[in-house]
């Protein structure tokens, strides 16, 4: 789950990482009020979306004064912004960050991810900072230092000092320097992230090491215990095929081809997307109905997988273990006859009570195909989208 910038910059703050002062804006007016409240000489209005590249797609400025907070906060507002983050769609701007300016000296470059490799948590840092990471490790590779973080005893003080050396922090701001990388690290930790990104971290006039810019990633599968993290959802800035999905537990991911999948299980889920590929067709989505399939969910995922226009056809593809065949041919059934259900629709099913499932999908009377085999059904499903 992503969260806004200025979410991410209140983490920040409550662990004592240092970020210039902002209000979140939700009109105009807010954005006028919000800028006289921060009374800075320079207020940046930043849009708030759930990507990054604003900068450059114009969703960042700078403001010498109140007019001028009014202009661009209208400006901002509605526009669709198109960032390399966004895709060619856009996502349109709802939120708006006011914030004091800073004076800046130097942008820097920190992140925090996980690193699968050594199963460590990795902070990497570089005084090439503002830019797009990617273009630092493709150009200058050795201007990237990395700190590998034990997660049981978290980032140690010498950890930071290196990294701060590392980057040529001014030895005078080393101080705060390490105090902010600290303080990032355990925000990292305490909340489940999978990406903490400060993009660019800068030094001041005022002799200041702060986040200027914040983005956030949290891994879904610990937010049960993140209640505070979870409570930054924003549901605008997610697909909501896949919201709609998660109401019903669902895991359902949106993809670009025309072959709609149900299955159940995560692997299976894979396998059958691989499967399709294999004989030259695209699957539309990845959708696990999970073990515990009932009739209303099977149905439920049925509706979400036809929500997507681009579906042609839908591949079936469900082991009855947990979950016995006929229920789910019981469930099958009433999700076509309730979508009245228009395309090409193969079922596989294997597992305990497939022959009373396969009796079940034959006496309905409705258009299934049945597929004696994954494969079978793959290639059943490709030839009739096509
Ligand atoms: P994005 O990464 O989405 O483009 P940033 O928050 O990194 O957005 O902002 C882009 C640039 O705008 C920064 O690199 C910085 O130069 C400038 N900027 C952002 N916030 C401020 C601020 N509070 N004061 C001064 N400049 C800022
Ligand atoms: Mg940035």
């Amino acid at each position: 789950m992503n969260i806004h910038e200025y979410q991410g910059k209140e983490l920040l703050r409550k662990y004592g990482v240092a970020v210039p002062n902002g209000k979140v804006a939700f009109t105009v007016d807010e954005a006028e009020a919000a800028a006289k409240e921060l009374g800075s000489d320079v207020t940046v209005v930043k849009a708030q979306i759930h990507a990054g590249g604003r900068g450059k797609a114009g969703g960042v400025k700078l403001a010498k004064n109140l007019d001028d907070v009014r202009k661009y906060a209208d400006e901002i507002l509605g526009k669709t912004l198109v960032t390399h983050q966004t895709g060619p769609e856009g996502k349109e701007v709802k939120r708006l960050y006011i914030e004091e300016g800073s004076d800046i000296k130097k942008e820097y470059y920190l992140g925090v991810v996980l690193d699968r490799v050594s199963s460590r948590i990795v902070m990497m840092g570089s005084e090439e900072g503002g830019t797009e990471i990617e273009e630092v490790a493709e150009e200058n590779p050795e201007k990237i230092f990395r700190e590998y973080i034990d997660p049981a005893i978290g980032m140690q003080p010498y950890q930071a000092r290196r990294m701060a050396f590392n980057m040529n922090i001014p030895t005078d701001l080393l101080k705060e320097a390490v105090k902010f990388m600290l303080g990032l690290s355990k925000v990292f930790i305490d909340n489940d992230c999978s990406i903490a990104e400060i993009n660019p971290l800068v030094t001041t006039g005022d002799g200041k090491v702060m986040a200027l810019d914040a983005k956030f990633n949290f891994d879904s599968n610990a937010l049960y215990r993140q209640k505070e993290i979870l409570d930054y959802r924003d549901l605008d800035e997610e697909d909501p095929k896949e919201i709609e999905a998660s109401k019903y537990d669902l895991s359902y991911i949106a993809l670009d081809g025309n072959i709609g999948c149900m299955v159940n299980g995560a692997g299976l889920a894979m396998a059958t997307m691989d499967i399709i590929k294999h004989y030259s067709g695209d699957p539309a989505n990845f959708l696990d109905v999970g073990g515990g399939a009932t009739a209303e969910k099977v149905t439920e995922a049925f509706k979400i997988i036809l929500e997507d226009d681009a579906v042609k056809g839908i591949y079936v593809n469900i082991f009855g273990g947990i979950m016995k065949c006929d229920i789910i041919a019981d469930g099958v059934v009433e999700a076509t006859k309730q979508t009245g259900l228009e395309i090409p629709l193969v079922v596989r099913l294997e597992g305990t009570n497939v022959e009373k499932g396969k009796e079940i999908l034959e006496k309905s009377g409705l258009n299934i195909t049945a597929a004696d085999s994954m494969a079978d059904g793959a290639q059943k499903i490709v030839s009739l989208v096509q």
